[in-house]
């Protein structure tokens, strides 16, 4: 049998499916709708020649496995599902690239790898029609909320449990794919970056160290409402001067924290009207990073800089957390294999933690050793459909990840 990878079928795939769901705006494949389906469809279509199970689980999740001389499986996933307007790479790509590693490794093994290996598609991972990411992957490891999920509609009003019921998943069920992890020894995941620190650094891959650990809260500064026209300068308690402040101090506090990023995404004034000044004035904070006490860090100091703030300025201010999440920090090994299969490949490796989360995260929260590799996006963006990467990029991103898949396997089964 032909035993040889080929990326330049990786990438005739992509546009394949680019060609049946995009239009002028971009990808549409929103999981649960009519054109995720089709798209799984194809998928399995592409699946069929080789001599794997394939299976969804009871989220929804859908699992090719090529067995194996030993059950012990290495996992390698992705996303059909985009945003609506999305980009032609983001988690399909993992999921091709995938499909062509089962073809490489089908095809040297002849059907008997020696240890087992599964593709999955994680089924809703960027939750752009309930509002709730990586639905299938944390139904998974059990980080889902239950309540919260059983609550969530669209916005024509339909209950996320009625719209997986229209694909055949009982929403009451969904942990029960957490058997799934029984036999996983390890987990891979290749994406597109979707920022531009490849790109800035000239380099086409790196190694992902983890996912950064969020804190986000909502400061608010109280102050008073007084007259604009009477009220002299020296006398006022404006909660707006407090809040502005916090926006440049923000960038010290990142710059500080060797390798953390913070962001003010929302600011509100009340009574909001410009004949008075401020009274109340409402930020959101979203601080991140991939150490867990440079997160706490930079969270001490801007609780101190609002307090310092708000003295200056004659004003109080209270602070409210909306969200938190743990850093996740991926497998040593794996991500030392990420980087030699990158180098191999290329010659020059990066190692970057990832911003936004991924389903790798919840497989990692699992306890499944995980690692992703990222290949460079142009202009650093996504979610857009300028999304893009450069084909020679893609093809190489293919190489590397096969490469990756043949070191965890050897891993795997010298760790049995
Ligand atoms: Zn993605």
């Amino acid at each position: 049998m032909n035993a040889k990878l080929n990326p330049k079928r990786t990438v005739a795939e992509l546009k394949e499916l680019r060609s049946f769901t995009a239009d002028e705006n971009g990808a549409q494949r929103v999981a649960f709708t009519k054109a995720w389906v089709e798209t799984r469809a194809w998928l399995r279509k592409k699946l069929q020649d080789l001599p794997v199970e394939v299976q969804v689980d009871e989220a929804g999740n859908l699992w090719a496995t090529l067995r194996g001389q030993s059950e012990r499986a290495l996992l390698i996933g992705g996303h059909m599902d985009s945003v609506p307007n999305g980009g032609w790479l983001d988690g399909c790509l993992n999921i091709l690239a995938g499909v062509e590693i089962l073809r490489r490794i089908n095809a040297q093994y002849d059907g008997r790898p020696p240890v087992t290996v599964r593709l999955v598609d994680w089924a809703d991972e960027e939750g752009a029609r309930f509002g709730k990411s990586l639905f299938g992957s944390s139904a998974c490891s059990a980080n889902l909320d239950m309540n919260e999920a059983r609550g969530l509609k669209d916005k024509d009003g339909i209950a996320l449990p009625d719209a997986l019921k229209q694909v055949g998943v009982d929403f009451e069920r969904v942990k029960e794919s957490g058997k799934q992890w029984n036999s996983a020894a390890a987990y891979l995941e290749l994406h597109i970056e979707q920022g531009p620190v490849l790109l800035d650094l000239n380099l086409p891959l790196g190694a992902v160290l983890g996912t950064f650990g969020v804190e986000r809260h909502a400061i608010t500064f109280h102050g008073q409402a007084a007259h604009s026209g009477s009220t002299p300068m020296n006398r006022r308690k404006d909660a707006l001067l407090a809040a502005a402040k916090m926006s440049s101090e923000i960038y010290r506090i990142a710059e500080r924290s060797n390798g953390g990023v913070c962001t003010i995404g929302s600011c509100t004034t009340k009574p909001g009207i410009v004949t008075s000044v401020v009274a109340e004035c409402r930020i959101l904070l979203d601080q991140r990073h991939l150490d867990a006490a440079a997160l706490a860090r930079m969270l001490k100091d801007a609780k101190e800089a609002s307090e310092r703030f708000a003295k200056e300025g004659n004003v109080t201010v209270s602070w409210e957390r909306l969200w938190q999440i743990e850093p996740v920090l991926f497998n040593k090994d794996l991500v030392q294999m990420c980087s030699d299969a990158i180098n191999e490949t290329c010659g020059k490796v990066h190692r970057l933690p990832s911003g936004p989360l991924h389903d790798a995260a919840e497989v990692a929260w699992a306890g499944v050793p995980t690692t992703m590799m990222f290949v460079q996006s142009l202009h650093g963006i996504s979610h857009n459909k300028v999304e893009d990467t450069k084909e020679e990029h893609l093809e190489m991103c293919v190489t590397a990840f096969d490469k990756l898949a043949d070191k965890a396997i050897e891993w795997v089964r010298a760790k049995e």
